[in-house]
């Protein structure tokens, strides 16, 4: 059960403007370390999980540290630890601020850890290896805590999945489906989400990857709350015969997504050569375009990372998926621990955000689309203060 403070904190929607404004700039700039506030609040946190990616850098991957922060209003921003971040965290009189320089952006609160990680899988696998809560309330597991892709040296440029999840670390990499199954059940008896977030692989053999998320989907969607239905997200990369992916629909997953990352193709070969080599650009369209006549408009997704390639550039992919009745969106960059760019981009610029998620909100508005899950889940993005007219 959740805390009675975070509800009162959430239910402080008021203050959401001020709070959009501060998570804008705890994207941009990360947070400095705060190990004694951290040790302080003794690991009752949600901590990071390290089971996609690490953007705390300087920061040792036994160490807990939270995952997010609840910012007033019931919006969450990933935490992302730099050292030379101008944000602090400040611990004052018991609560928790964001402070850069002598003006306190916003106040905040650390999320719980979910209740489901204190229980296990009936193969006795601890159910906190298999699956979080992401943000406030989604359900989140990636069913390959790896990617063949980057096993091969074709591995995404952002991405440092491959050297995130190792041995020392506690999370599963892969996942069998009963654990997936028992792990969702005990999720849906002791914690409350509003979505599920599954990801795939990466797998080289596509077909293999596709075979994975519909024996997975099958298993698990009567352990959820929405009578068979999968809200929420299912994101991989097609197989091969593109007409397969009829069965997505059929299982009930409301939003299929197979994610670009970058636009256009000359940018995409050079930034994600694993997924061109072994999918490629245009059966990534080709797939999306069969989804939409599948789903019809607005229910099909396709993901971005802000800040890698020029801004006109993403801009186009972002027009064109609108244009063919497909919802993009996009997560800022941030620095990523033993990934290829790593902290040689720095700071994604202000005027970079902005363009693109102003010009993201006309989008939406325009073609009748709403940005994906909510602010209290997309920690990374500015989708939904922008849609909302929160930022501007
Ligand atoms: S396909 Fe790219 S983004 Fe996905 S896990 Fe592999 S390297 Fe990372």
């Amino acid at each position: 059960m959740e805390d009675e403070d975070i509800r009162e904190f959430a239910a402080r929607t008021g203050e959401r403007k001020k709070s959009a404004e501060a998570k804008l700039a705890i994207l941009m700039y990360g947070l400095r370390d705060a190990p004694g506030i951290f040790a302080g609040a003794g690991n009752a946190f949600k901590e990071e999980h390290y089971a996609y990616d690490n953007g705390n850098c300087g920061v040792s991957k036994r160490r807990s540290v939270p995952s997010e922060l609840l910012l007033p209003g019931d919006i969450v921003v990933k935490l992302h630890i730099r050292p030379d971040s101008p944000l602090t965290l400040i611990s004052d009189g018991g609560r928790l601020f964001v402070r850069q320089g002598d003006h306190y952006l916003t106040e905040c609160m650390f999320l719980q850890p979910p209740a489901f990680w204190a229980h296990t899988t009936r193969r006795g696998i601890p159910a906190r290896n298999i699956a979080q809560l992401y943000g406030h309330s989604a359900l989140n597991f990636n069913i390959f805590s790896g990617c063949e892709f980057h096993i091969a040296g074709r591995g995404c440029a952002f991405c440092s999945v491959n050297e995130t999840v190792d041995r020392a670390n506690p999370v599963a990499r892969v996942k069998r489906v009963e654990d997936l199954a028992d792990t969702c059940e005990l999720a849906t008896r002791h914690d409350t989400f509003k979505y599920l977030i599954m990801t795939g692989g990466s797998y080289i053999n596509r077909d293999r990857e596709f075979d994975r998320n519909v024996e997975i989907l099958r298993e698990i969607r009567h352990r959820l709350p929405w009578n068979g239905e999968i809200r929420g997200n299912v994101s991989f990369l097609p197989p091969r015969d593109h007409t397969k992916l009829a069965m997505l629909a059929e299982l009930q997953v409301e939003n299929p997504s197979f994610n670009l990352e970058v636009w256009d193709q000359r940018n995409f070969a050079r930034i994600c050569p694993g997924k061109e080599e072994y999918c490629g650009f245009a059966h990534i369209i080709q797939s999306l375009l069969y989804l939409r006549e599948i789903y019809g408009p607005g229910r099909v997704w396709s993901n971005f990372v802000a800040g890698i390639v020029p801004l006109e550039d993403l801009r186009a992919g972002f027009a064109f998926m609108a244009d063919h009745g497909i919802v993009p969106g996009a997560n800022i960059y941030h620095a990523e621990v033993g990934s290829a760019i790593g902290r040689s981009l720095g700071t994604v610029d202000k005027d970079y955000i902005t363009g693109l998620y102003r010009f993201a909100a006309e989008l939406y508005h325009r073609h009748g689309f709403k940005p994906y899950f909510d602010a209290a889940v997309l920690r990374n993005s500015l989708a939904n203060e922008f849609y909302e007219g929160l930022l501007e």
